[in-house]
């Protein structure tokens, strides 16, 4: 069995993160670290390996994305992947959510994978869907908010979260699961994978290798126009109740509260 795990470098959490007005893009400038959700994809292709219920030979994390989301290639390596793929190509610049799924559809059929998995969402995107537009392209099944995998004869079972509790679905493979973050508590990297990581094999192909048409891609091939940003309206300054008396600031809150609903 191959998994693909597709993972992203993102703006590290502690930068604000901020739009750039000339190009309504984000400002990715600055500090950036792998994904954290998808440290949750690799950690449940090892279990699927560890768990012996399936022969898993491979694990390889893949990445579109510029030079620098080779560091998360290394993370993503470290914390377990056998070996690394990363698409760039100058072309791929400006690619919505449709361009940027269609491209990672393009460069895994290069790979033939069993299963592709990949985090609930990046932490600067959040678009949560780039496991549906992938799927689509590959004509693959796919499950969302998936927090149980198991291996069985060809198929996985699965439990996904819903909002009214869980959902257990079987499911063919191949297949592309988006697993959410309850699933599982990722491992720490050991110091001696992390020394190792830069070693392991690590492909880049451009658009053309993979078959992308580049009329499909980049700010030219996106759907999606980003026509105006604004900022988000300022925090209101809240309450403070100066606690004179304490049976009278108890009551000033709790009428305060049930004024809004909230108890
Ligand atoms: C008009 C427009 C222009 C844009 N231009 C750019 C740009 O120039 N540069 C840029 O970086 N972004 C750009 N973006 C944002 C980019 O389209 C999204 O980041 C991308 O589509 C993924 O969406 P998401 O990050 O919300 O993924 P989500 O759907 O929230 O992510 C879910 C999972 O998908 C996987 N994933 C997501 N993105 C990648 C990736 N690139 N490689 C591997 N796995 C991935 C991860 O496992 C992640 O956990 C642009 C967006 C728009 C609308």
């Amino acid at each position: 069995m191959k998994i693909c795990c597709l993972v992203k470098e993102v703006p590290d959490a502690a930068v604000q993160k901020r739009l750039d007005p000339q190009t309504k893009r984000l400002d990715r400038s600055g500090e950036k670290n792998l994904n954290p959700f998808d440290t949750h994809g690799i950690e449940a292709a090892m279990q699927i390996r560890e768990g012996g219920r399936a022969d898993v030979d491979e694990i390889v994390a893949v990445t579109m994305g510029p030079e620098s989301a080779v560091r998360a290639l290394h993370k993503a390596v470290a914390l377990g992947a056998d070996r690394s793929l990363h698409l760039s190509d100058a072309a791929l610049e400006g690619s919505d959510v449709c361009a940027t799924g269609y491209s990672l559809a393009k460069v895994l059929e290069s790979e033939q994978p069993d299963l592709v998995l990949l985090g609930q969402q990046s932490d600067d995107g959040e678009c949560y869907t780039i496991g549906a537009v992938v799927a689509d392209h590959l004509k693959m099944p796919s499950l969302t908010q998936v927090i149980k995998i198991e291996v069985e004869d060809g198929t996985l079972v699965c439990e996904r979260q819903a909002e009214y509790g869980y959902d257990t679905v079987e499911v063919d493979l191949p297949a592309v699961i988006s697993v959410g973050d309850a699933i599982n508590e990722p491992r720490y990297p050991s110091l001696k994978a992390i020394m190792g990581a830069k070693k392991k094999p690590l492909d880049t192909k451009a658009t053309g290798e993979v078959g992308i048409d580049s009329g499909e891609v980049g700010e030219a091939g996106s759907k999606t126009q980003v026509l105006e940003i604004n900022p988000p309206p300022e925090k209101e300054s809240g309450e403070v109740f100066e606690d004179e008396d304490t049976a009278e600031t108890v009551a000033k809150i709790v009428a305060w509260l049930d004024e809004r609903k909230l108890i």
